[in-house]
């Protein structure tokens, strides 16, 4: 058995706002620390539980999606880590050879509210992303890539928003609640020390689970998928000169975008291109 663990900042034991997630924060350093210690937790219970190999995917986009410590990560497993990945770039590692995917120190959708730094892909540039008229996260991306394999999401851990949105995807899922969200930049946190105790048990039960064969893969989407983008600001000239050269763009007014992919990974990278298409000349995505 092969557990895909992405592991994101946002979600991880004690951090609430978003200098605890830059590396300008004053406590960046320790929280690197922190999301590593969550994913080791994960981790312990996963080979605790019966995996027989691990594979860790970075998905935090600080230092060119390089945040763990690699000293400290359990030796067990295998990281993969940078950026200019292929596919939809954070999720490399994910394939058919995986039995369960692993969300750890995930966030809620953009729109989410509370929801600790609540966004989907692009905080700055997005204010949410919908598929076929509904709010998606980033965890949808994963259980709609993981469907297409046939990987279910077996793990969550974060706040409660995700834990809700993530057993809407997954029903399944053991969904690991390491702080209350009480707004986009403040909680009620259980100490990491603890928090972590709870995600080990939470990855032995979600193996469990798995064995058991009552987590399933999501099967109730498949492609061509249908987005649209609400930016947080109005697109400016750069922009419009780069969608107008991308046929695949609908500006459908001056703060929303549709775009469309056959299949999700494709859906990934028009939909993160959006957070980088002001500026001038860039049309690769
Ligand atoms: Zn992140």
């Amino acid at each position: 058995m092969k557990i895909y663990i992405s592991v994101d900042m946002e979600g991880i034991a004690g951090l609430v706002r978003w200098d605890d997630v830059m590396p300008r924060g004053i406590d960046f350093a320790a929280n690197r620390l922190s999301m590593t210690e969550d994913a080791n937790a994960a981790i312990d219970g996963a080979f605790a539980a019966g995996a027989l190999e691990v594979v860790v995917e970075e998905n935090h986009g600080a230092e060119d999606l390089c945040v763990l410590d690699m000293n400290r990560i359990d030796p067990r497993c295998e990281v993969i880590r940078g950026a200019g990945r292929p596919g939809a770039t954070t999720m490399a590692g994910l394939d058919a050879s995986c039995s369960a995917i692993f969300l750890v120190g995930h966030h809620a959708s953009g729109g989410t509210f509370p929801g600790i730094m609540a966004h989907t892909i692009s905080y700055g540039g997005f204010r949410e992303v919908r598929l076929g008229g509904k709010r998606i996260g980033e965890a949808d991306f994963f259980a709609i890539r993981g469907g297409e394999l046939g990987v279910p999401v077996a793990l969550c851990s974060g706040d409660q928003m995700l834990a809700q949105q993530v057993s809407e995807l997954s029903p399944a899922a053991e969904t690991v609640v390491v702080k209350e969200a009480l707004g986009n930049q403040s909680g009620r946190c259980i100490p990491p020390s603890r928090a972590r105790g709870m995600i080990r048990a939470g990855a032995v039960r979600a193996i469990d689970r798995l064995k058991r064969r009552e987590v399933l893969p999501s099967a109730d989407r498949s492609g061509p998928y249908d987005f649209e983008v609400a930016l947080r600001n109005p697109i400016g000239e750069a922009m419009r000169s780069n969608l107008d050269a991308l046929s695949e763009y609908t500006i459908v007014d001056d703060q929303t975008v549709a775009v469309s992919a056959p299949e999700i990974e494709l859906g990934f990278r028009r939909v993160a291109y959006l957070g980088y298409a002001d500026r001038p000349g860039v049309t690769r995505y």
